[in-house]
């Protein structure tokens, strides 16, 4: 890291020399080119909020590229670089991002608001009460670069949370930019009717549920299970890099078949090699769930939101509970 933050303040410094020589003075905002304001992101769900909320006011970009595991990414220094130019880093906070804390450090250095989108929100523990705890040897829980640490992080997939971190962002574009309060403020009561008729709809299809277990390969799932009052049986925990022990494999296989699982829900975004292995084993059929970590480059393109993304999941959720 040390090298790093070198590279960093080598990069910032002809950056600032740049900037010397081309205009005089600095300006108050400082990414506040074309009146907007220029806000760095890290999750899908936060980049999509900013941009609802901030409307034509706002420039939001995530710095992670498409289908990036959220855990594992790291920021070249090229995207430092561009981070500090911004008006404002809003990161989840809960964990998620491994590079975040220390990046937030340096930026705000640099004079950047820095901003925890799930600040105030109390963290489950992720303490695996399901597949997780079968293989904890290293304790560092690390299975191929995805550190969950002792909080579940996956905060963001539940539609209430959702509601508390887009307040969060909206109180920070408000500061940022006062002269537009009214705006952001109606533009983030409609995302929240939408969020809470979000919630509304996965309370009424997930308790007509026919049963409560999915299959999952990424344990990223805990907030539905408290929320909801779903259950889930993963996969991952056992490194995807690593094949499962035989008896790991039997474990699976047997709550799978107890519970009668028709499907293996896979991510996009996650390797799914060991899941597969157990498809295969109880001769089941698959789908896919996003966890919103990042987007795909075809959902992007399709002009996809958090809330289109999280009707998506509850439509292979009612049918993974309800065959
Ligand atoms: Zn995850």
């Amino acid at each position: 890291m040390k090298k790093f933050t070198l590279i960093l303040t080598a990069a910032l410094l002809a950056i600032g020399l740049a900037a010397c020589s081309s205009s005089a003075g600095t300006t108050a905002s400082k990414g506040k080119t074309d009146g907007k304001l220029t806000i760095y992101t890290t999750i899908f769900p936060i980049q999509d909020f900013t941009e609802k909320i901030g409307g034509s006011h706002v420039n939001a970009q995530s710095v992670y590229p498409a289908n990036a595991d959220a855990h594992s990414f790291e920021p070249s220094s090229k995207t430092m670089v561009e981070m500090a130019e911004g008006d404002a880093f809003i990161y989840s906070g809960s964990g998620a991002e491994a590079f975040a804390d220390k990046t937030a450090d340096t930026l705000k250095n640099q004079g950047v608001k820095t901003v925890k989108a799930a600040e105030g929100i109390k963290l489950l523990s992720s303490e695996g009460e399901h597949a997780h705890e079968e293989d904890h040897e290293g304790e560092d829980h690390d299975h191929a670069g995805h550190d969950h640490g002792d909080k579940d992080p996956h905060v963001w997939l539940d539609p209430v949370y959702a509601q508390q971190m887009a307040k969060n962002i909206k109180d920070t574009l408000v500061s940022l930019d006062p002269d537009h309060k009214d705006q952001y403020t109606k533009n983030y009561e409609k995302l929240k009717k939408e969020l809470q008729s979000l919630d509304q709809d996965f309370k009424t299809t997930l308790s007509k549920a026919k049963h409560k277990e999915i299959l999952v390969s990424h344990a990223a799932y805990g907030y539905w299970e408290k929320r909801y009052g779903i259950e889930q049986l993963s996969v991952l925990g056992l490194s995807a890099s690593e094949e499962p022990s035989q008896k790991q494999l039997e474990n699976i296989v047997k709550e799978a078949e107890k519970h009668d699982i028709q499907y293996v829900i896979f991510e996009q975004n996650v390797s799914s090699k060991v899941s597969d292995i157990i498809r295969q084993e109880i001769g089941a059929k698959s789908l896919t769930l996003k966890n919103l970590e990042s987007i795909s480059e075809d959902d992007a393109k399709k002009g996809e939101s958090y809330v289109s993304l999280m009707k998506q999941n509850l439509n292979t959720l009612s049918t993974a509970l309800n065959d």
